[in-house]
């Protein structure tokens, strides 16, 4: 399966570090040059003078290893989250989102973007019903339960509901809808059918091709030029980027 050879969290929070060494390394060549060189005519401490001789360029080689610290931070938490969307979607084929977000620290943001990327990547079709707000796999769009039996007439039936209990038809004898808790019945079993199915196929299933490569020669020229812009680059990859599989 291809992959990247890094991860964009991994490269913000190691080019912080590498800024920080630099902006260090920086600030201590500034001192011993300001040392060599003797006290001012001011008669300031040497050292301080030549750091604020540069403290324009100091402040901003900071700033940049500040703000690629807080980014690579804020993404790798993000990431975390869809990984944490991602088993929950495989393991249920079906969640229902106010249920999530209510009871655990997933926000809505964190289903859209899980969704999209999944999605986009073809590790199966997550389809998001907004008239019942639950995310399925979208083969249970497509599948249908078979009743048997009414549970309200006892008549013998053959009636077809679609999966996703969208829609639920009435038994054709009593005109009752057929029973839910019946249907629910079935479409565990439906559920546990499909995840069967679901194993072996997604490790086996091609990831789809990146569309906007990363580029490690841009991400350093804009690091080096501006790193807010590195920061925005990594961002805008990061949100089209493939989510590697939760462990
Ligand atoms: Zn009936």
């Amino acid at each position: 399966m291809e992959r990247d050879l890094y991860r964009i969290d991994d490269l913000l929070l190691r080019s912080a570090v590498w800024a920080a060494l630099a902006t260090a390394l920086f600030a201590a060549g500034l001192v011993v040059v300001g040392l060599a060189r003797g006290a001012p005519p001011s008669g300031a401490d040497p050292g301080l003078a030549m750091l604020l001789r540069f403290a324009l360029p100091l402040s901003m080689a900071v700033s940049a290893s500040v703000g690629l610290l807080v980014a690579g931070i804020a993404m790798r938490r993000r990431e975390k989250r869809s990984h944490a969307v991602w088993r929950l979607l495989e393991q249920n084929l079906e969640l229902y989102v106010p249920d999530l977000v209510a009871n655990s620290d997933l926000g809505r943001e964190d289903v859209e973007r899980t969704v999209r990327r999944l999605n986009n990547r073809g590790q199966g079709l997550w389809v998001w019903d907004r008239a019942s707000d639950r995310v399925r796999d979208g083969r249970l769009e497509s599948s249908y339960l078979h009743v048997e039996k009414c549970d309200v007439c006892h008549a013998s039936i053959s009636v077809r509901v679609p999966a996703s209990l969208r829609e639920i038809p009435g038994c054709p004898y009593c005109g009752d809808p057929i029973g839910i808790e019946h249907l629910r019945e079935l479409k565990r079993d439906a559920l546990a059918a499909l995840r069967e199915e679901r194993g072996p196929k997604v490790a086996r299933a091609p990831a789809a091709k990146r569309t906007r490569p990363f580029s490690l020669p841009l991400f350093l020229l804009l690091l080096v030029a501006f790193w807010p812009a590195a920061v925005v680059y990594a961002w805008w990859q990061w949100q089209g980027a493939d989510c590697e599989r939760p462990g």
